[in-house]
């Protein structure tokens, strides 16, 4: 039995039906996951926090509120105020728009426009609230992403790793079912939010994390690269029905 069939058979799916390809967005279409490990690690240890750089690849599609509540109650033994939230989110936001140099992932718009080229909608699913990068898409993908198709911070109340993010996406993108969708994940929280949500998940390994920590997520195929999961797409499209 192949993984797609294994995907059918737990889900109870006679087939799949793919109209959608859901997208999140840092470390997937944008190589910037090494700015916000970084510009959180020195806004944590500004406002007195232990942490190391690494940690943040592990929450990385949570809600900034959330990574901070668990890190408040991880060095101080309690949650943390909204003014404190507040505050710590707006400084780490400041320091990643000063680091930020906006690069993409290599082979995403490739990638875009092959899902594109399949008749399916491309779909942005994110847990991020920077400015700095949505506001970038349309420059960086043109003619990919159109406001409708899209969830980020501003319209999720739980974030990533519950499914929430991923159930919009669904209904976002035409009131989906989960087998008539695909993800594309860097992140073990993302792949657990998608796998959670019933999606098929394909996860990128584009930061420094061992692959185990992305199938154990709930990943069904963990790939390298997006040039990996470009080059093999053809392939995957017979094994998910996609004409
Ligand atoms: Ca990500």
């Amino acid at each position: 039995m192949t993984i797609f069939q294994k995907y059918l058979e737990q889900h109870n799916y006679e087939n799949f039906d793919i109209k959608a390809v859901l997208f999140d967005m840092d470390g997937v279409l944008y190589d910037s996951m090494k700015y916000h490990a970084r510009s959180w690690h020195e806004t944590m240890t500004e406002y007195g926090y232990e942490s190391t750089p690494e940690e943040f690849y592990l929450h990385e599609g949570r809600t900034g509120g959330n990574t901070i509540n668990i890190l408040t109650e991880r060095c101080f033994g309690r949650k943390a105020t909204e003014e404190e939230i507040k505050e710590i989110y707006k400084r780490k936001t400041e320091l990643f728009t000063k680091y930020n140099e906006g690069d993409t992932i290599p082979f995403a718009y490739d990638m875009l426009k092959a899902v594109q080229a399949c008749g399916l909608k491309c779909v942005l699913v994110t847990g991020s609230g920077q400015a700095s990068l949505l506001g970038k898409l349309e420059q960086n993908f043109p003619g990919v992403f159109t406001k409708d198709v899209m969830v980020t911070a501003f319209d999720v109340k739980k974030g990533k790793p519950d499914p929430e993010p991923y159930l919009m996406g669904l209904e976002r993108a035409g009131g989906l079912k989960p087998n008539q969708a695909v993800v594309v994940e860097n992140a073990p929280m993302g792949a657990q939010a998608a796998n959670a949500a019933g999606i098929f998940t394909f996860a990128i390994n584009t930061g420094p994390m061992d692959p185990k920590v992305l199938s154990d997520a709930g990943a069904n195929i963990v790939l390298p690269s997006m040039e990996a999961l470009y080059k093999n797409w053809g392939e995957y499209c017979k094994d998910l029905a996609i004409r």
